[in-house]
């Protein structure tokens, strides 16, 4: 099973790509987590990646297509699941440039109020990648391993803004990239609890 999950910062991918790769055995590819693991480690990639991050920019195509072919020639033949890649139409390109076949794409649809909301709350656990929102869980650190959870940068308001119009203006037109594709494209809505957006994911995945 490959699949790709889309949507807006904030419309859930990593929870439900947690959950999702935790059923099906699937290895889970965040380009986003990668990143903030590089950054934090102060490398060459963490390094040029940075201060597009910082501002809500995308990280240049080069950079981050090199670094998930790096993961992707590492994984074996397993399924897998991308979460935020590609995000543009010249990284989708250069999967199938690749030879690297999708078979299902799914996209959470969530209103841009609705993720303003939430990115407003919104706490992480850097190693794990975890997600948390403030109104659930107050206590800030994380269930498993008892570290504090941290804000991201680029959850405050204003990056907040800039990377929902980047969604709009160039992430979202994959869609109908991939609605020309032979593989299974289902849009999902992203409203409601964790667990009420995961099953009707779990129902297009297993259909
Ligand atoms: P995310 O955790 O997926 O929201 O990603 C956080 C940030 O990492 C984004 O706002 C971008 O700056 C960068 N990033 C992650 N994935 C990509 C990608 N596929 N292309 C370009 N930049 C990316």
């Amino acid at each position: 099973m490959r699949v790709i999950i889309l949507g807006a910062p904030g419309a859930g991918k990593g929870t439900q790509a947690l959950r999702l790769c935790e059923t099906f055995g699937l290895s889970h590819l965040s380009t986003g987590d990668l990143l903030r693991v590089e950054v934090a480690a102060n490398s060459l990639i963490g390094e040029q990646a940075a201060a597009f991050m910082k501002q809500g920019q995308l990280v240049p195509n080069a950079l981050i297509i090199g670094m998930i072919q790096d993961r992707m020639a590492r994984l074996g033949s397993g399924g897998f699941l991308l979460d935020g890649f590609p995000r543009t139409v010249e990284q989708a390109e250069s999967l199938e440039a690749a030879g690297i076949v999708i078979d299902q794409v799914i996209s959470l649809q969530v209103p841009d109020a609705v993720i303003i909301q939430r990115l407003s709350g919104r706490r992480i656990h850097l190693a794990s990648g975890r997600i948390y929102h403030i109104d659930s869980h107050p206590i800030l650190v994380d269930d498993q391993s008892g570290e504090p959870l941290v804000q991201r940068e680029d959850d405050q308001a204003d990056v907040v803004a800039n990377r929902l119009k980047i969604y709009h203006q160039i992430t979202e037109p994959l869609m109908d990239w991939y609605q020309q594709k032979p593989l299974k494209l289902s849009r999902i809505s992203g409203l409601g609890t964790a667990e009420e957006v995961y099953s009707r994911i779990e129902a297009v995945v297993q259909e």
